[in-house]
């Protein structure tokens, strides 16, 4: 008798097999709205401007340590980097704060295999050693953040968050749910910036009152921050929840697991970061909490990876480079905002029945459409645009060159 063969037949990755389907599909009409990575006007991927500058630098070195083993807990200037730009602390170390200093010592900061990675440590961390009895998430969330949690066997509930009529965070319903069923020791997942996949946030009236019940009934926040720099094309606008939450006085326990994929450009050099920050009232807890995660990491396997924590290393740690790297941010973030207007401009020109406007309203990579699953199945077989089931669309899959030929299609099967 074989041993796997009664194995439950494991979910497929949407959006990877989607981006199969579309590889092998050999129409010259195709258009991939699939996956969410950075394309440019001419459909190609992008190395950053800056990026390209660091690898041609690094080239020139030939550091013969360049191959070698982190630490554990990842390249500690990349740490300290990462934390500095999420929580606004100033990047030119030599002139910190008395309260800057105090500040960064309730942090604990470790490397991680990307923003998938940091999910994961955050929850394997919180699993092992907070227990919850029930992570909250929206509806919808990053199909990932079910995959995460489910397998650190903690029950998952979620809270309304995108309101189908009027195609905006459902704020009331969200904090009703919350309000009634969450629990004291449950853990939030809240999306720190460009929501995956409604492209909607709360406002900060809004935070703040998530933040006020968060701290009110014992709820510890996780944020994920997969698109800093690209909502707004601010470092500094798109951390304003996360910066909130941590500058809440009495100070909260939370934690923050961050991506560099999308705001580098380093999708498959896997650089991230996982920051879990303390109240402060013991100083020695913030070590005792980065061994834990060491021990973690090591088991799992020993350390992220060098090259792209090395690259981002660089940029941040140098004030020029970092002023280009807002340039790159500006350069991403502006085309994926004319192009939310193009396709919104060609469906008013056609006269597209429905309402569009959250298309432009909409922030970050993604829109999510509202169009059917038939309508989307539609757009597949009979016009080759790939995206996923939900209607979300990846707005970088859009140029000049096709926009018109997605917004007709759209009309077609929305008619
Ligand atoms: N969280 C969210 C909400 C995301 O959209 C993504 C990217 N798809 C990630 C985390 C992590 O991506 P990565 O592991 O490539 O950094």
């Amino acid at each position: 008798l074989s041993s796997f063969s009664n194995l439950p037949n494991a979910p497929v990755d949407e959006i990877f097999a989607l981006n199969h389907a579309y590889t092998i599909d050999a129409d010259p009409r195709k258009v991939n709205l699939g996956m969410g990575v950075y394309r440019t006007a001419e459909g190609q991927p992008w190395p950053l401007s800056t990026v390209q500058k660091v690898e041609e630098e690094q080239s020139r070195e030939n550091n013969c340590a360049r191959h070698e083993y982190l630490p554990i807990e990842g390249d500690s200037v990349f740490t300290a980097a990462a934390r500095d730009l999420m929580f606004g602390f100033n990047l030119n170390n030599n002139t910190e704060t008395p309260a800057e200093k105090a500040a960064k010592q309730r942090i604990a900061s470790v490397q991680t295999v990307a923003g998938t990675g940091a999910n994961h440590i955050g929850a394997a961390f919180l699993a092992h050693h907070y227990k919850p009895k029930h992570v909250w998430m929206s509806t919808p969330t990053w199909a990932n953040h079910h995959t995460i949690w489910d397998l650190q066997g903690i029950e998952r509930k979620t809270y309304p968050y995108f309101n189908a009529v009027t195609c905006a965070f459902d704020f009331g319903a969200a904090l009703a749910v919350l309000e009634a069923e969450a629990v004291e020791g449950d853990v939030i997942l809240l999306h720190a910036c460009a929501h995956n996949p409604t492209g909607v946030d709360p406002s900060k009236e809004q935070w703040k009152a998530i933040a006020e019940l968060c701290q009110r009934k014992h709820i510890f926040p996780f944020f994920d921050s997969a698109y800093q720099g690209f909502a707004s094309g601010s470092v500094d606008e798109d951390a304003w929840a996360v910066r909130y939450f941590f500058n809440m006085e009495p100070r909260m326990e939370m934690c923050v697991a961050q991506s560099f994929s999308k705001n580098f450009g380093l999708y498959g050099h896997r650089a991230g970061a996982f920051h879990l920050v303390t109240n402060g009232l013991n100083p020695a807890e913030p070590g005792l909490v980065q061994k834990n995660l060491c021990h973690i990491i090591r088991g799992e396997y020993s350390m992220g990876p060098r090259l792209g924590s090395t690259i981002v290393k660089r940029i941040l740690g140098d004030e020029d480079l970092r002023t280009q790297w807002h340039g790159d941010l500006t350069t991403m973030s502006s085309r994926l905002r004319s192009m939310r207007e193009s396709l919104y401009n060609e469906l008013l020109r056609l006269k597209t029945p429905g309402t569009w406007e959250h298309i432009v309203n909409q922030i970050g990579m993604f829109s999510y459409t509202g169009l059917t699953l038939k309508q989307v199945l539609a757009l597949k077989d009979e016009f080759h645009i790939y995206m996923l089931k939900s209607g979300r669309v990846s707005i970088s899959g859009l140029s000049e060159n096709n926009v018109a030929y997605v917004a007709q299609s759209i009309d077609n099967v929305v008619r």
